[in-house]
């Protein structure tokens, strides 16, 4: 069994996309582990994207990822990390399938909605970035 880290970005929270997105992963059968609503500084939100550091969006990203709170989430599940980040949709909303979240709720790559782990080591990374007390 697997846990990944999924975040609705300001984006999403601003436009009430909270509940769909939250339904979606219930229904298709992974167990939510743990929740929490909160704004992120700019230090933590290059924590969290430092893999990205130097690409020419990177500045943007950190603006739009701390410009107003956040759902941060461990989801557990067989498979939850590749089948979390196929819900998801492609990174390119352009590109990203109907039936995806990001499929049928973006247009712009630069306001697209949602994160997700894209690996077991990054979902064990991020998951104890932002759950540092631990989950339960
Ligand atoms: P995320 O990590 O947010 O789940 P991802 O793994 O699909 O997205 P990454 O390559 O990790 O894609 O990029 C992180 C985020 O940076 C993207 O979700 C998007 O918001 C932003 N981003 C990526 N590429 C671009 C780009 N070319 N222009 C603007 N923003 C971009
Ligand atoms: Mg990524």
């Amino acid at each position: 069994m697997e846990t990944t880290f999924i975040m609705i970005k300001p984006d999403g929270v601003q436009r009430g996309l909270v509940g769909k997105i939250i339904s979606r992963f219930e229904e298709k059968g992974f167990i939510l582990k743990a929740l929490k609503f909160l704004q992120i500084d700019r230090s933590f939100a290059s924590q969290h994207y430092a893999d990205l550091a130097g690409k020419p969006f990177f500045d943007g990203l950190i603006d739009y990822v701390t410009s107003g709170p956040v759902v941060a989430m461990v989801w557990y599940g067989r498979g939850a990390v590749l089948t979390g980040r196929k819900m998801l949709g492609a990174t390119k909303p352009a590109d990203s399938n109907p039936g995806t979240i990001r499929g049928d709720y973006a247009v712009d790559v630069g306001r697209n909605v949602i994160h997700g782990s894209d690996s077991v080591e990054s979902a064990q990374k991020e998951i104890a970035l932002w759950f540092p007390e631990g989950i339960t």
